[in-house]
């Protein structure tokens, strides 16, 4: 099959090489001439696990190149997938449809034969619709088919959740796109996966509740892990006990210092800004985007605290800055609440991250750049676990306390314990949900 992807984005480049892996002609098209040009000479603008050496492979097969041109890559395509952005608007929470709709009008201008045109993009109840609305309006004779095709990987495990999803969720009008939507995804159909096909509405809907669901589980566990702090219990116990019930599941119950990345956040936002719009107003989603807030708040807090009430002429240590491991995004990262304020405080801030640098160098101005935990905590006051990256989960912790002024530590994803930071010889030692080091 010949498909076309629209966005060279996380999603949009690895749908588009996996997709080409499965034996489909793939051409991904992009706006931006930097990625495109990267992209022809071989390298990845993102950082994903595996994308590089997977690109290649069907770039030099043959079923996959790169260009800037939609109209010359549509020629014979059965499919165009819009994979863009749909950050949050500004100012009311609402999905920003702009990138999605510009899309459509392009695709209505340059196809030429039927065509279905699937959203992969997180979308709003009601925006295939609108999609269908803008290429008739754009192109009246057009032979086409909307079609809506949710994605749920996950950034740092992309290609493995594409190839091997939990189910595919498609939303279709019409027999004729629902056959083009099974022959993109036979490839899938020997390991045997969950597919639900179903109406556009339910399919935009399916998108969003997931992903409201888990940012809601993650904030519940959020909050009882506050509770815990309180009451001298200890939220990694308690998530145990909770996550072995089979009707509750083990994860997304890792109590951290709040949820970020490019989905939750906008996702919650744009959820309750749809309830709100229907009259049907998403409370408890409502709650979890504000608990979610005082999350990344009382971690400012719990560093304040270990600094004995001031950050002022403080260095401190920050061990990963991006919103999780093995990507470098740092869209919506808990790093940009805790830092800035950091800095904000009169500390003088040194940060580690694998993969984060590129990014971050321009949303955290004023913080030191350094490659390796040792050296960043060298005569500071504190060191701070952010980002549970695999390079901070084995740390030497005698040798980073023997180097520190004062040897105090705030684990905020739970990867060390108190026992371990004070045989370390570290004199304050915080995380999350469990009793402070005496
Ligand atoms: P991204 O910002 O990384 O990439 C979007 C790309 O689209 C950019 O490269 C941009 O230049 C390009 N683009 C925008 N308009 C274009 C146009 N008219 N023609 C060609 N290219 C255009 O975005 P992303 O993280 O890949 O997310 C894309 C969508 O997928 C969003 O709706 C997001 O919510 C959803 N999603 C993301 C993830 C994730 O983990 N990142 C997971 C599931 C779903």
């Amino acid at each position: 099959m010949r498909i076309v992807v629209i966005g060279t984005g996380y999603v949009g480049l690895v749908s588009g090489v996996c997709f080409s892996d499965f034996g489909h002609d793939v051409v991904c098209v992009d706006k931006d001439a930097r990625k495109i040009d990267m992209l022809n000479s071989g390298k990845v603008p993102i950082f994903e696990p595996g994308l590089d050496q997977l690109m290649m492979r069907n770039v030099e097969a043959g079923r996959l190149r790169f260009t800037l041109d939609l109209t010359e890559a549509m020629e014979g395509a059965e499919a165009v997938f819009i994979a863009v952005g749909t950050p949050t608007r500004r100012g009311d929470g609402h999905a920003d449809l702009t990138y999605v709709m510009a899309a459509a009008q392009e695709v209505a201008k340059a196809a030429k034969d039927y065509i279905v045109v699937v959203t992969k993009s997180t979308v709003p109840v009601g925006t295939n619709r609108k999609v269908r609305e803008v290429m008739t309006q754009t192109t009246p004779e057009l032979d086409f088919d909307v079609a809506s095709n949710p994605e749920f990987l996950r950034e740092g495990a992309a290609i493995d959740d594409f190839m091997k999803p939990d189910r595919v969720v498609v939303g279709v009008e019409t027999e004729r796109a629902a056959k083009v939507m099974a022959d993109i995804y036979r490839p899938l159909y020997l390991r045997e996966f969950p597919i639900v096909v179903t109406d556009l509405e339910s399919a935009e809907m399916i998108k969003y509740a997931a992903n409201a669901f888990l940012a809601t589980k993650i904030t519940f566990i959020n909050e009882i892990a506050a509770l815990c702090e309180k009451v001298g219990a200890d939220v990694k116990q308690v998530a145990k006990g909770m996550g072995l019930d089979n009707r509750i599941g083990k994860n997304f119950l890792h109590a951290g210092p709040g949820y970020g990345g490019s989905c939750f956040p906008k996702d919650t936002k744009a959820l309750a800004r749809i309830g709100q719009e229907n009259a049907s107003p998403m409370m408890i989603t409502e709650a979890v985007i504000a608990i979610n807030e005082q999350v990344k708040r009382r971690m400012v807090d719990k560093l304040l605290d270990l600094c004995d009430g001031s950050f002022n002429g403080k260095t401190i240590a920050i061990m990963g800055v991006t919103f999780k491991p093995n990507t470098d995004d740092m869209r919506d990262a808990p790093s940009l609440t805790v830092v800035p304020a950091l800095l904000g405080g009169g500390a003088k801030v040194r940060v580690v991250d694998p993969q984060g640098r590129h990014e971050g160098e321009h949303l955290l101005p004023g913080v030191e750049w350094l490659d390796d935990p040792y050296a960043a905590s060298e005569h500071s006051d504190l060191i701070v676990i952010l980002t549970e990256w695999n390079e901070f989960r084995a740390l030497d912790l005698t040798r980073i306390a023997g180097g520190m002024k004062t040897p105090r530590m705030a684990d905020l994803r739970n990867v060390y314990s108190a026992e371990d930071a004070r045989n370390a010889g570290f004199e304050g030692y915080s995380s999350i949900g469990r009793p402070d080091m005496a």
